[in-house]
C-alpha cells in the first residue's frame, strides 16, 4: 500500500530571506558575551583545571601517581640514600631522594587522578592555563617549573563555621600551647615565712581605720 503524505504548504516567495533577517535583528539587539581573550582575562572558578603542581617537600616517591596516571605521562626517577642513626646503637635508614618528576602536558588528559590519589598532598590543581608551546617537548615540566605553578594555586575555601577543627591545625596549636607553657616564666609562690607573718598580723575591716582614729586616745579621756 502506498504511504500518505501530508500535503505540503505552498511556500511564500522570500519567507526564508525574512526569517534570517528576523534572527539577525533578535541577536543583535542582545547583548554579547563575547570574552574579548587576550585584552580581557576570563574569570575562571577557583577549581579550574588549568596545570599541575608540585609540592616537593611533601613527595616521598611513592610512585603512586605515575603507576595510576593513565596516560603515563609522569616521569619520576630516584635513588636511595642511608640516613645515619639519630641515637647511638640505632639503625640506620633509608629514604628516597627525588632525582627527577616531570609530566608531559601533551600527553595529560586533566583527569586529576594522580592528585587524587597522592596519599601526602603533593600535587595541587593550578586554573594557569597559559603555557602553549610551540614545540611539543617543551610542553614536559621538569620539577622546576612544577614547582613554580604552586606559587599561582589559590588557597583552599574557608571551613565551615560548624566544621571540626582539621587534625593537622589542632595538632599545631596543642604543640605550640605546650611549647609556650614550658617557655613561661615560673609563677613565685609567696616565701613561708612571710605566709606564716601575715597570717599572724590582725586583719581589719574596710573603713575600721577611721572609726579609729575618731576614738579617743588614752589620757585624752574626760579632759573636755
Ligand atoms: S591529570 Fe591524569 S593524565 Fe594528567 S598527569 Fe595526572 S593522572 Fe596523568
Ligand atoms: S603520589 Fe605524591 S608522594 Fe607519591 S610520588 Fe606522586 S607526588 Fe610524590
Amino acid at each position: 500500500m502506498a504511504e500518505s503524505h501530508p500535503p505540503t504548504r505552498p511556500r511564500i516567495p522570500g519567507s526564508g530571506l525574512a526569517k534570517g533577517l528576523a534572527v539577525t535583528l533578535r541577536t543583535m539587539t542582545k547583548k554579547s558575551v563575547t570574552a574579548q581573550y587576550p585584552d580581557a582575562q576570563p574569570d575562571l572558578p577557583p577549581r579550574t583545571r588549568g596545570v599541575i603542581g608540585l609540592f616537593e617537600e611533601n613527595c616521598t616517591v611513592c610512585m603512586l601517581c605515575a603507576r595510576e596516571c593513565p596516560d603515563w605521562c609522569i616521569y619520576i626517577d630516584s635513588h636511595k640514600e642511608t640516613v645515619p642513626a639519630a641515637t647511638p646503637g640505632g639503625r640506620e635508614r633509608s629514604r628516597n631522594v627525588l632525582d627527577r618528576f616531570a609530566i608531559d602536558f601533551s600527553l595529560c588528559m586533566y583527569c586529576g587522578i594522580c592528585i587524587e590519589v597522592c596519599p601526602f598532598d603533593a600535587l595541587f590543581w593550578s586554573p594557569e592555563f597559559e603555557y602553549a608551546e610551540t614545540d611539543i617537548r617543551e610542553l614536559t615540566h621538569e620539577r622546576d617549573k612544577l614547582r613554580e605553578w604552586m606559587w599561582t594555586v589559590p588557597a583552599p575555601p574557608a571551613l565551615d563555621p560548624g566544621a571540626e577543627e582539621p587534625k593537622e591545625l589542632a595538632t599545631a596549636r596543642k604543640t605550640a600551647d605546650k611549647l609556650a607553657a614550658q617557655q613561661a616564666p615560673p609563677v613565685t609562690e609567696p616565701h613561708a615565712d612571710e605566709q606564716a607573718r601575715a597570717a599572724e598580723q590582725p586583719t581589719r575591716p574596710q573603713g575600721d581605720s577611721k572609726q579609729q582614729t575618731d576614738q579617743p586616745k588614752p589620757g585624752q579621756e574626760g579632759s573636755e
